[in-house]
């Protein structure tokens, strides 16, 4: 197994690893946008599925537990996944999105009325 950290790894050295990956199993036909968006529900919701019928403080202990978060970290590896290979298979520029999409949540929720705050933008 490789190792690195995300201080050193590009996004797109990520997506690329992905795609090498499909192409050796020839699964482009399988990943149009539709099963890529299911398969991002879906791993989403097995990291929930972790922590249901969990108390509060045992989801906080998950996190201390080496093999509850190695479960936890093999999801969101599992979710970080289908969204680099939904990225780079339907060519959007993660990192382009973000900052995008990071512009539009600092009109939403200026420092001045959010700061403190858990109100949704439109929930006055
Ligand atoms: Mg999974």
């Amino acid at each position: 197994m490789e190792t690195t950290t995300d201080k050193e790894t590009p996004i797109g050295a990520l997506k690329e690893k992905i795609a090498h990956f499909c192409e050796l199993r020839d699964w482009d036909q399988f990943h149009d946008m539709k099963e890529l968006a299911i398969g991002l529900a879906t791993e989403s919701a097995e990291l929930l599925d972790l922590m249901r019928f969990k108390r509060p403080e045992q989801v906080a202990e998950m996190l201390e537990n080496t093999v509850a978060r190695e479960k936890i970290a093999d999801e969101l590896a599992d979710i970080c996944w289908m969204l680099f290979r939904f990225s780079q298979l339907h060519r959007i520029d993660l990192s382009q999105a973000v900052l995008s999409k990071m512009a539009k949540n600092e009109l939403k929720y200026p420092v001045s009325t959010s700061k403190g705050s858990n109100r949704k933008y439109n929930e006055g």
